[in-house]
């Protein structure tokens, strides 16, 4: 545990059970989450292996697992177990699981060769989605699920992202494919702005320019916006947030790295504003966004900036603090050679 307690090790493979498939992993998402952990700022059952955003090549299916089929190019859930009995994964919501535990922070991740989990918790790409693609599945299904059936968005709606991290951009290509206007707003100037307006995102906004909340109100009639998505992890995005929303507008929280941060309640009351927290995924959004990416309605591969064999997970990670790029994979069946 700790810093400087994260290393590449050898370890055995992993064993799969009748219900279970092994993957040889082909890609792997550094997330915040994997950050986090790395710094010791959230929870984890050391020893771990991390990364939790697979995709790969299964390579052993148990005896009693049906439809997946040893070469099938899959991506895995984010789920190390859920129960399948308690209210919530009765609700379909397994990510609220009493006893869900998780990949790559609970139970070994896809930063290794092999990766072995429940058949149940694989999806099958299918051969019009390329494998890094497939890594980006795991956030792209929990955004999916929030933009559009917790926050409602569709063709015609306004919308803030805030912040230009891998999950904004995610936000900014599901919300477009959805047909919404959206407007980028971001503390300052980086690279991903560039990358954002290929995206679609109407109008790009700075907020050490000031005057963000006068731009956002003109461009909507004085109202504000239906939906705000905070993915900067700031708690001056949340404030700013909530003031861009028009009434009954919802705010959604996308980073797991909030400070305490001081909202105005009677603001909040006063307009009818929502404050979702995002988390989990449905079946429903899953094939929504299958669909999306096989149908090139989004491209998230164009996310991803370096593709790095594991032993460079060093510089992927120190990548990701930088914010130097939207997206860093690591596929551990690569050596260093081909780099
Ligand atoms: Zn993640
Ligand atoms: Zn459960």
């Amino acid at each position: 545990k700790g810093k400087g307690h994260l290393e590449l090790q050898e370890v055995p493979e992993p064993v799969i059970e009748e219900d279970g498939v092994k993957i040889k992993v082909k890609a792997c998402g550094i997330c915040s989450t994997d950050l986090l952990i790395y710094h010791d700022r959230i929870d984890y059952r050391a020893p771990v292996i991390l990364g939790h955003e697979i995709s790969g090549i299964v390579v052993e299916v148990g005896s009693r697992v049906k439809g997946i089929k040893v070469g099938d190019r899959v991506a895995a859930d984010s789920h190390g177990y859920y129960c399948n009995t308690c209210g919530f994964c009765q609700r379909g919501l397994p990510r609220y699981c009493l006893e869900r535990t998780m990949v790559g922070r609970d139970v070994n991740g896809g930063f290794a060769e092999y990766f072995a989990t429940k058949a149940s918790y694989i999806t099958v790409l299918g051969d019009r989605i390329d494998l890094v693609s497939g890594a980006m599945t795991q956030p792209l299904f929990k955004t999916t699920h929030c933009l559009i059936e917790h926050c409602g968005i569709k063709a015609g709606t306004k919308v803030v992202v805030l912040g230009s991290e891998s999950t904004s951009l995610l936000a900014l290509m599901i919300a477009k494919a959805a047909g919404a206007t959206v407007y980028l707003v971001d503390f300052f100037e980086t690279d991903q702005h560039k990358l954002a307006r290929e995206l679609g995102a109407d109008e790009i906004m700075l907020i050490d320019q000031g005057g963000v909340k006068e731009q956002v109100m003109d461009l909507t009639g004085g109202l504000g916006v239906a939906c705000v998505i905070e993915c900067s992890g700031q708690k001056e995005g949340v404030a700013l947030g909530v003031k861009l929303l028009e009434k009954t507008g919802r705010l959604l929280l996308q980073s797991h790295g909030y400070a305490e941060t001081p909202v105005d309640l009677k603001y909040i009351v006063a307009n009818g504003i929502e404050i979702i927290g995002a988390s989990g995924t449905t079946w429903t959004a899953k094939q929504k966004a299958l669909e999306l990416m096989s149908s090139q309605k989004i491209q998230v591969r164009k996310l991803v900036s370096r593709v790095l064999p594991l032993t460079s997970w060093e510089e992927g990670f120190a990548l990701m603090e930088e914010n130097a790029s939207a997206s860093i994979i690591l596929d551990p069946s690569r050596s260093d050679d081909n780099n």
